[in-house]
Formats: C-alpha cells, structure tokens, sequence
C-alpha cells in the first residue's frame, strides 16, 4: 500500500488526537467540522474500529482515514515474524485454551485480499474464511483502524469477567480487564504502564519489570476494546484505574485518556465513575488534588504500620504511611471527596485482630473509607487467602472502632484477573 503523507511524516495514532485537533485535521484536507462528531460516534458510541464501516463517510474519507491513520512499520519492528504476525489470538475459556476464530478478533480484522492490495473493504463485505484470518496480520498494523495494538489473548470466565492481552507495535503487553456484576456494573479495569516498578510482593505485574508508560491512545484502546466486548445496548458504566503500573506516574498519558472517556461525545461515563488506584506516591496524589480531578481516589494501603508495609510494598521505605496520609488529607480537604483505602487481606500477614485495631487507631478521625479485598491468589506468588472467619473478624473488628469498610470480592479469579498474571503466564508466546 503507498503510505501517504500523513503517514511517513510525524505517525500520530488516530486516538492521539483531541476533538479539536482532528477537526484541524480535518479542515486541512478541506472538510467540514460536522465530520468529526460523525467519526466520533462511530468510534465510542458505535464501537467500530474500522474505518470502513463508517457508512456515512464518504468511501474517499474513509480510505483517506484509513491511509493516514495506519502505522508504519518498519522491517523488523517489533521483531515481527511472519509466523508472529500470522498468530491469531488465543482464547482461554474457564481456563482451556482455544485459538480465537478470525470473525472474533475484531479490532484489525480484514480479509486476506484487503490486507494484500491495501483496499480498505466495502461496508458489510465479510466471509472472511480461516485462511484469510490467519493472513489478517499481514497488513500494516493499525491498517483500517483506530486501534494501535494486536489481540495475542482474550480470557473469559463464567462470572462475566473478560480479560484482554494486547500487544503494541513495539512488542510490550498489557492486560485489561472488563468486570460484570449483578447490579448492572459494567467496569473497565485497564493498565497504565507496562510492567511496574512498584514490585508489590503480593502483585504478578512487577515480576517482569518496568518497561516503559502507555501512551493516551493505547490506554482509551483499552477502554475501548472493553467497552466492545459488551453488547450493542451496553456500555462501560465505570472506570478503575487499578490494572498494571502505578497512574500517579503517568498522569500526561491517563487524564487526557480519561477527559476523552468521560466526554459526553466520548464514552460519556459521569467523572464520578471514574477511580484512580494509587500506591501512595504523594507528589502524585498532590498533583491530583491542585489539578481537581473530579475522579475517585482510591490509595493502596495494604498495612497498619510501617514495618509490614516495607515488607510488602518497597515503595513505602521512600514514602512512609505518614506522607501517604499526609497527601491523602490534601486530597480530601481540596476535592472533598473522600478517599478509599484499599486492603488486601493476606493471610498471617496483615489479616490479624491486632492489626485491624492497629488500622483502625490510624485512620481514626478520617473521613475515609477501607476498602477490605480478600487476597486473589496467583500461583507464582507464596501468599494466602484468609478464610472467611478471618475476613470477618477483621471487618468486624475496623466497623466496631468506627471505620467505614467495604468487603471486595475479587472477581475473575479464574481468568488471572489479578493484575500481570495473564501478561506472565503467556510471556513466552
Ligand atoms: S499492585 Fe499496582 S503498584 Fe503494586 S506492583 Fe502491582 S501494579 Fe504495581
């Protein structure tokens, strides 16, 4: 296919781009502002990626769309064999693993003739066969779509829960999550950085490091994806930033990412479904409450003191419980919203009477609440789940000294939902 200016010039992926400035865009090639909130509408509300199914585009707009917006890709980035690239996604159901059938990788999906001539399809040309699917990744990547990434894993579970693990053009993975619950709650969990150099040591995700931030639009590609796993009439209803890698150090990336989510022209998802998951960095948690981000903060604590918090979170030996608490006060005295401290209950760790005590004597006469998740194990990692006796007590003992608590049931336990396991269990392939 012959790259067009826009694509061998400065590459900017398609969802890099602010209302305002593909209107811009747009107007440099001689069109009208209204096209914008038609691409707009197909892309977060619609959920097509591809531009060829914009039917009230133009089919030259759409094949201008999909020229300018597919990503170069250079010989050998990526380290991208013909044999990787012919990889279609895998499927784990329930924990059997099965290969994704091409109609279901969606994303990228093409026809082996579109992916060789560069044609972008005609709106409802299908029939796409097993072999045209495994040629689907021989296009460019991002060919005739918004998204950056490649689908390498889609895992499911029988609670609703669905797991994706994508792949971006310079080879880095992240996990996203999309959880269901009965009470119509349709979250996003999705990653912030690849790899984490937080190093929790009850967490799958800094097993391999820290490799480098996500951008804007691979993080609104996460959301996106998600919100495409849920049928037409659904839509995302909330947002944790809780997957992979550390938010509060990546804020350039996630707030733009999250001020597209929210828009009502966007995913348009209220700024209060929004949470924002931090370790405890307090520059970060400052930066939150000077910009007043109209988002939840929820800070990982995890311990009652810091002598176990050294122990299982690192990050604390540089920004004891204290700072954490101090920023944490900022936060609320500025936003007004109060803060939720997470817990994850370790078993013969942090998950005794003494330290619910210990917790509740730290957080008295705060207006917050504590977010009790029982541990979700991961088979890589030697930590425990309390029992259900041992949750309670716990719980009970925080509400009787006058805490507010929530009891998170981790969800997806069967998919790896906890955060990096998937990531890990398939890093090989
Ligand atoms: S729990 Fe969060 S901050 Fe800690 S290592 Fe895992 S991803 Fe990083």
């Amino acid at each position: 296919m012959e790259k067009t200016s826009e694509t061998t010039a400065e590459y900017r992926p398609f969802l890099e781009y602010s209302k305002e400035e593909l209107a811009a865009l747009l107007k440099s090639w001689g069109l009208p502002g209204y096209r914008v909130g038609q691409i707009r509408r197909w892309v977060f509300a619609r959920k097509t990626d591809r531009f060829s199914e914009m039917s009230d585009l133009s089919k030259e707009l759409r094949t201008k769309l999909a020229e300018a917006f597919v990503a170069p890709r250079q010989d050998g980035e990526n380290g991208e064999t013909a044999e990787k690239a012919a990889t279609l996604p895998i499927l784990i159901e329930n924990g059997v693993e099965k290969t994704l059938a091409p109609a279901e990788v969606g994303g990228t999906a093409r026809t082996a003739k579109t992916a060789e001539t560069g044609r972008i399809a005609e709106a409802g040309e299908t029939g796409e066969t097993a072999a045209d699917g495994a040629n689907v990744a021989a296009a460019p990547v991002g060919f005739d779509s918004v998204f950056e990434g490649r689908l390498v894993a889609k895992s499911v579970s029988d609670d609703g829960s669905e797991k994706l693990l994508i792949e971006w053009r310079d080879g880095a993975r992240v996990e996203c999550v999309l959880l269901r619950d009965d009470r119509g709650h349709r979250s996003a969990c999705v990653s912030v950085q690849v790899g984490c150099a937080m190093k929790c040591a009850f967490c799958a995700s800094g097993l391999g490091g820290f490799s480098r931030n996500l951008t804007k639009s691979e993080i609104l590609e996460e959301l996106l994806r998600l919100n495409a796993l849920l049928p037409k009439e659904e839509r995302l209803t909330h947002i944790v930033v809780m997957g992979t890698g550390e938010p509060t150090l990546n804020l350039d990336a996630l707030l733009p990412a999250l001020a597209e989510a929210t828009a009502s022209d966007g995913l348009d998802l209220g700024n209060r479904k929004v949470t924002i998951s931090t370790v405890g960095i307090p520059a970060g948690i400052r930066r939150l409450a000077a910009e007043n981000v109209p988002y939840k903060l929820a800070v990982s604590l995890h311990a009652p003191n810091d002598r176990i918090r050294d122990e299982i979170m690192p990050q604390n030996r540089i920004h004891p419980i204290a700072e954490v608490l101090s920023a944490a006060d900022v936060f609320f005295k500025t936003t007004g919203r109060r803060v939720t401290f997470e817990y994850i209950l370790l078993d013969g760790i942090n998950a005794g009477l003494e330290h619910a005590a210990e917790l509740a004597r730290l957080l008295r006469n705060k207006t917050a609440i504590v977010n009790v998740i029982p541990y979700n194990p991961a088979p890589e990692l030697p930590f425990k789940t309390p029992s259900t006796q041992t949750t309670r007590r716990f719980v009970d003992a925080l509400e009787d000294a006058g805490i507010q608590v929530k009891i998170r049931f981790r969800k997806g336990d069967k998919i790896n939902a906890a955060c990096g396991q998937l990531r890990w269990s398939l890093r090989d392939r």
